[in-house]
């Protein structure tokens, strides 16, 4: 079970790869993972990664696809694995196929959890903080007791400037601007798996679990 898994922030993600990995007992790959790994292992690719972080410079495909192959190449990737956060790129796509096609593995689905952009903008200017006790809110998820209040002290809830509309809007479109083209990659060799976002958790995850129940 040779999985990527894509979705914009918002779309709920990461709750999923945490039911995926839970049901289907594969590692959940995450980009910053895998880097931590290599680096706490200090292998060399992870040194080098390292290096480049260490001065805000980008880790060069060639290292980041190094990483990834020695990550793939661990025992508990044999029965699959949910990869997320990569590839970013075309580039890193390709790189991939011939990574996969090199250990003579193959993908199966990228899972893409899609919800419409209003829809995500709605959830995630939702948020809401709480300036005397941190506390965090969401309007439509995790309302507190009083509109605008925070339940522990009282306090007047805050928007941070990150979930604010025009802020979350612009970060929506970049990110689209970047999977858009990974999305018409993997449509086209046939790999790509929509799965509709806005329902429920766990109808986003019977959905998934439907598909996925052809590769067992
Ligand atoms: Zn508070």
């Amino acid at each position: 079970m040779n999985l990527i898994l894509m979705g914009l922030p918002g779309a709920g993600k990461g709750t999923q790869a945490e039911k995926i990995v839970e049901k289907y007992q594969i590692p959940h790959i995450s980009t910053g993972d895998m880097f931590r790994l290599a680096i706490k292992e200090g292998t060399e690719l992870g040194t080098k990664a390292k290096s480049f972080m260490d001065q805000g410079e980008l880790v060069p495909d060639e290292v980041t696809i190094g990483i990834v192959r020695e990550r793939l190449s661990k025992d508990d990737c044999e029965k699959g694995f949910l990869l997320d956060g990569f590839p970013r790129t075309i580039a890193q796509a390709k790189a991939l196929d011939d990574l996969l096609m090199d250990m003579s593995k193959s993908l199966d689905y990228v899972l893409h959890v899609d919800v419409p952009m209003e829809q995500l903008v709605e959830r995630l200017t939702g948020r809401r903080i709480c300036p005397t006790c941190g506390a965090t809110y969401h309007n439509e998820f995790n309302p507190p007791e009083q509109e605008g209040v925070c339940d522990k002290d009282g306090s007047a809830l805050i928007q941070r400037k990150d979930d604010q509309p025009e802020t979350v809007s612009k970060r929506l479109e970049v990110n689209l601007e970047q999977t858009q083209p990974m999305l018409d990659y993997y449509r086209d060799k046939g790999y790509l798996v929509s799965i509709n976002g806005s329902q429920e958790i766990d109808k986003v995850f019977q959905d998934i679990d439907d598909k996925l129940g052809d590769l067992v």
